[in-house]
């Protein structure tokens, strides 16, 4: 049976591969900081996985883990993950997103060396590589020029992939473009719409209050880009765009939402404030997934409207309607 080791297992990803991988067969093994607020979550929906305390930020916590579990595959999903947050705590992004990814690298190749084996490294990346990518769609060619913190420090964890996948380490960065579910925080534009729409069709708000309706991003399905990762793992080291190719706007995001509850006339449940623009929005990111289905035989497998539809689904069963 192969083991796996996660990082950032209790987040929405991580969870989705951990719950893939247990169902195929893996023993999972995540890390979890402490006082990890969705950690009872986490272990009511998955308690087979076996978690481990310990700090991303700390180079002998990540080593001392690596050398416990002596996985066959690290998945790399830990790390601050909100690019509004990053732009609050870019020292922090820096360390736990960015450097973090050294001490996994070299525990890995550690690991690798001492038993002879193959042990997988497959880096959660972002399209936040990509910020100020001047090329629609961006694939695995396309220039790394992030644009927050939150981009910066993925780009170093994307370059350092690549320094040791050149030594020899099968490590893949899969370059994840947002993806979605109901199990995302509403502190990303998607949930917030979809738990507000459904907020306002409960008749327990009147208005919804964003920032930038015409961001435009590629919104893919969870559990899809948790299955990319876990065909990193096995597959050709390499790095994958995963992405669906289809660029949206928030605009579009709401719409499809109040639809899905029968509202047309949205525009005036919607206020916009300036306390959620972005100092610097990304401009389109929108990526190019053809290398991942030639390599790893990935795409993906919901499209936007039910997306959204089944998150607002989710959040009506939630409030009870
Ligand atoms: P990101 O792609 O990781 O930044 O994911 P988010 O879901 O946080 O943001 C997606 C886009 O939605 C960004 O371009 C934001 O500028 C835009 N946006 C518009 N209104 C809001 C809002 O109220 N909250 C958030 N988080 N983003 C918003």
């Amino acid at each position: 049976m192969p083991t796996a080791l996660i990082t950032g297992i209790t987040g929405q990803t991580g969870g989705y591969l951990c719950e893939q991988l247990i169902a195929s067969g893996w023993t999972v093994h995540g890390l979890v900081r402490d006082r990890d607020e969705t950690e009872p979550e986490f272990r009511e929906r998955s308690p087979l996985a076996q978690l481990h305390s310990g700090d991303l930020g700390s180079p002998e916590s990540v080593r001392a883990i690596v050398d416990l579990v002596e996985p066959d595959a690290i998945f790399n999903l830990g790390g601050l993950s909100s690019v509004a947050e990053s732009w609050k705590k870019p020292e922090l992004t820096g360390l736990i997103t960015g450097l973090s990814v050294a001490s996994l690298l070299d525990a890995a190749w550690q690991l690798r060396a001492r038993t002879g084996r193959r042990v997988s490294f497959v880096q959660a990346s972002s399209a936040e590589i990509f910020g100020f990518a001047t090329q629609v769609p961006q694939d695995e060619n396309t220039p790394v020029q992030p644009s927050n913190p939150y981009g910066a420090a993925k780009a170093y964890a994307h370059h350092l992939v690549g320094v040791y996948r050149r030594l020899g380490l099968e490590a893949s960065s899969c370059i994840l473009y947002n993806h979605e579910s109901p199990r995302r925080p509403e502190g990303f534009v998607t949930r917030k719409i979809t738990m507000g729409v459904a907020r306002i069709a409960a008749g327990l708000d009147s208005t919804l209050v964003l920032g930038n309706l015409d961001a435009k991003r590629d919104w893919g399905w969870a559990p899809d880009y948790a299955a990319a990762l876990a065909l990193a793992g096995t597959g050709t080291p390499g790095d994958y765009v995963i992405a669906t190719g289809e660029p949206h706007t928030v605009r579009d995001f709401v719409i499809a939402a109040f639809a899905a509850v029968g509202i047309s006339d949205w525009e005036r449940y919607i206020e916009q404030d300036p306390r959620f623009m972005r100092p610097q929005d990304a401009p389109a990111l929108v990526g190019n997934p053809a290398r991942a289905l030639e390599h790893l035989g990935w795409k993906p497998t919901v499209a936007f409207d039910e997306i959204v539809a089944r998150m607002v689904a989710n959040d009506r069963a939630i409030l009870g309607i």
